[in-house]
């Protein structure tokens, strides 16, 4: 058996009695041809292994550099050196894999996000990398462990679809055709009966219209997926693929739904704290330099740890998106005309009034209730005023939208007019409208951004790095 060592995370914290260990990891510093950090990414903090002077050869010695692989046998001491209470003193140190010193592009010094993303297959191994990955696994967990305790059933919604009404965004086309050579109907169009599926289809855009199937006999799912959108946003909240939670609750209305959406938001957050603070404590240190950097007017005013406190500890502020408009048309930002975009009754709100909301004025997050139903989706339920739906959005200092849900329209004559005034065909989406012929309820249900919840939690101002391996406009590497 190959595998007997102990994680380096259980062995910082193991009490040193001089017991025998195998420990193996990836070599980040070599002092002094003697002290080896060493790290297995199963924590932020390496273990030391001292190699007493004669025990490895000249050509050994050489060959322990920077990202290299080593297996070490040695016993856990206490540690002289300050900054930790063991360290293991090696009995044997036996190379499995070198790393060119010369060509390995980590380097033990700090380097720009920037250029980490062009070496994405190797950024795991740095600090903060770390921290935020295993943050985002964290996450993970613990959002089916939310759902499960509160008896929700996970559904597993289609990744291909073939509903193009959702309107969530641009799609990507899946299709096995050729493209040079298409097969084409009579007026020149393309003939997707002869396409894999016999029908033009896409990658999801949204697991919700499923969900609500789901829900309906369920009561409560969620999905927890990849979701895709053609959309070119390069900014750094949107990826074109991104992971999103989308639970969907039968006898729920919206303030039902405004209710779990926060509660699960500081689930999340209670969760990351007490289970990775370590990591944590350390993307707020490196958040703090980062912040010193920058001149004082654009500095935030609350540390990572200190916003995290704070929401779990605060309300959230709920406000109907009319209130929204008025506090914007009031605000000296709107009379000094430093918003870009106009501000009035109807618009769909720009990342530059959600930010004001949130990061000015409430400085906190922000649900707003009671969009315009023109700028929002046809499975909105329509208020008693008639031209505003039940729409709530959550907005995150530092992010803008976090969270887009509503309640949904269950009268079928309502939403049968709703789809033709928005010409979406109702012929293609019986299979929805059947859920409202067949024992229809009032429900409700959201998406939650999961990338733009680790980038909230982590403090990480661009997606790209809170994804392993981001896709947006113009790349799809490795
Ligand atoms: P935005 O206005 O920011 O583009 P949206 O209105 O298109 O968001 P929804 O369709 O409501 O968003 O999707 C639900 C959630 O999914 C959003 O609140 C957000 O957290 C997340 N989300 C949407 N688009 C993206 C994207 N391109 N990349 C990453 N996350 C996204
Ligand atoms: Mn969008």
């Amino acid at each position: 058996m190959f595998n007997t060592r102990t994680k380096i995370k259980a062995l910082l914290q193991s009490e040193p009695t001089g017991q025998e260990v195998i420990v193996m990891g990836w070599v980040r510093t070599f002092r002094n041809n003697q002290f080896i950090a060493l790290n297995d990414g199963s924590t932020n903090h390496n273990i030391q292994i001292v190699v007493e002077l004669g025990l490895l050869d000249e050509a050994t010695l050489k060959r322990i550099t920077t990202g290299a692989s080593l297996k070490v046998i040695g016993e856990v001491v206490p540690s002289l050196g300050k900054g930790q209470k063991v360290e293991v003193k090696a009995k044997t140190v036996e190379i499995l894999g070198d790393s060119d010193a010369e060509k390995y592009p980590l380097q033990p010094k700090k380097h720009s996000l920037e250029f980490l993303r062009e070496i994405a297959h190797l950024r795991f191994r740095t600090n903060t990398f770390g921290a935020v990955f295993r943050i985002r696994h964290s996450l993970a967990f613990a959002v089916h462990q939310f759902f499960n305790e509160k008896g929700f059933v996970y559904l597993h919604t289609p990744i291909i679809t073939s509903s193009d009404a959702e309107g969530a965004g641009e799609m990507f086309r899946v299709t096995t055709l050729p493209l040079e050579n298409p097969p084409l109907n009579e007026d020149g169009s393309i003939n997707y009966k002869e396409d894999f599926f016999g029908k033009s289809t896409n990658l999801t855009v949204s697991g919700q219209l499923e969900g609500e199937l789901g829900a309906m006999a369920f009561s409560e799912i969620y999905t927890f997926g990849p979701t895709f959108r053609a959309e070119n946003s390069n900014t750094t909240r949107h990826l074109a693929e991104f992971w999103m939670i989308e639970p969907e609750m039968a006898f729920y209305d919206i303030e039902d739904n405004m209710n779990l959406a926060e509660a699960f938001i500081k689930y999340l957050i209670r969760y990351a704290m007490e289970h990775n603070m370590e990591d944590l404590e350390f993307l707020d240190q490196r958040l703090a330099e980062e912040e010193k950097q920058k001149p004082q007017a654009e500095r935030t005013e609350m540390g990572l740890l200190e916003k995290l406190r704070f929401v779990v500890d605060n309300d959230f502020e709920r406000i109907t998106y009319t209130e929204a408009i008025n506090i914007l048309l009031d605000s000296p930002a709107y009379k000094k005309k430093k918003f870009k975009y106009e501000v009035s009754w109807g618009i769909d709100m720009q990342s530059e009034h959600e930010r004001y909301l949130v990061e000015k004025h409430f400085k906190k997050p922000v649900i707003v209730t009671g969009y315009p139903a023109a700028i929002k989706a046809f499975y909105m339920r329509m208020n008693e005023d008639g031209k505003t739906v039940a729409a709530m959005d959550i907005l995150a200092p530092g992010i803008g939208e976090i969270v887009g849900g509503s309640q949904r329209e269950e009268r079928l004559d309502r939403l049968e007019q709703r789809m033709r005034d928005m010409h979406i065909p109702a012929e293609e989406m019986s299979w929805y409208l059947d859920t409202r012929r067949f024992g229809t309820v009032p429900h409700a249900g959201f998406g939650l951004g999961f990338e733009r919840m680790v980038q909230f939690v982590t403090g990480m101002g661009n997606i790209r790095d809170v994804i392993a391996f981001a896709r947006t406009p113009q790349n799809c590497e490795f």
